[in-house]
């Protein structure tokens, strides 16, 4: 007992120290950063890995998966620009650290993952953490999920040859989406606002590199 409050303090100094370096790196938004700290990523990665969950790298999660790397997922969460009361839609589950790092930060998430085992597993760890405004669905998330559009934020978390059309159609007006879009082999970041006239606007954040969205609105299986 003695021993495990030990290790978990251990933890959240270290997690406060990868915080910390991500600060240092130019990431300034307080509430990203402290939602960074409230999540226990070492509880998301595989066993194996538990070691290496705060270094700053992407990790195998299995089935050619990745958890994404904490400076990613705090540029992204960045981008979104939330406040606290918004609805978002996270496409790409995965381990389910974004979705728990947009728990923190929104009012309600929808996440989808394509892989019934990560979707699976991500519901149990959400769980395990006391995560409860997180929902994980099963399926192509290139389709959106109407049933609970519009969305105030909407972030994909695998690489698309083009913003998906039915995503754009689901994000509110006001709304912010953000995504890896491009070749396989590399990707941009954008972030595309709807406009109250429901224009789009396109901002491009930077170079990135994010694994396939496969499905009907990304790339074939
Ligand atoms: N957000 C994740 C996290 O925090 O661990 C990282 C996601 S990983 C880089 C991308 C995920 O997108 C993978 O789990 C992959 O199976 C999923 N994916 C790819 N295409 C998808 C689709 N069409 N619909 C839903 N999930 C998809």
């Amino acid at each position: 007992m003695i021993q495990s409050s030990r290790v978990s303090d251990e933890l959240r100094r270290v997690r406060r120290r990868m915080v910390e370096r991500l600060q240092h790196d130019g990431l300034r938004e307080p509430r990203v950063l402290a939602a960074l700290e409230a999540i226990p990523r070492h509880w998301l990665v595989p066993e194996a890995l538990r070691a290496q969950a705060y270094k700053d790298a992407a990790l195998p999660i299995g089935g050619g998966q990745t958890i994404s790397a904490p400076s990613t997922v705090a540029a992204m969460t960045e981008a979104l620009q939330l406040r606290g009361d918004e609805l978002v839609l996270e496409v790409g589950t995965g381990s389910g650290y974004q979705a728990a790092v947009l728990g923190v930060l929104a009012e309600r998430v929808i996440s989808i993952e394509r892989l019934p085992r990560l979707a699976a597993e991500a519901r149990r760890a959400l769980d395990r953490l006391g995560v409860r405004n997180v929902v994980v669905h099963l399926g192509d998330g290139s389709l959106g999920r109407p049933n609970d559009a519009p969305y105030d934020a909407i972030v994909l978390t695998a690489g698309a040859p083009a913003v998906p059309e039915p995503l754009l159609a689901q994000l509110k007006p006001g709304g912010r989406l953000v995504a890896p879009v491009g070749p396989r082999d590399g990707q941009r970041l954008v972030r595309i606002r709807r406009q109250a006239d429901d224009k789009f606007t396109r901002e491009v954040l930077g170079p990135c590199r994010f694994v396939d969205l496969v499905g009907r609105h990304g790339w074939a299986a």
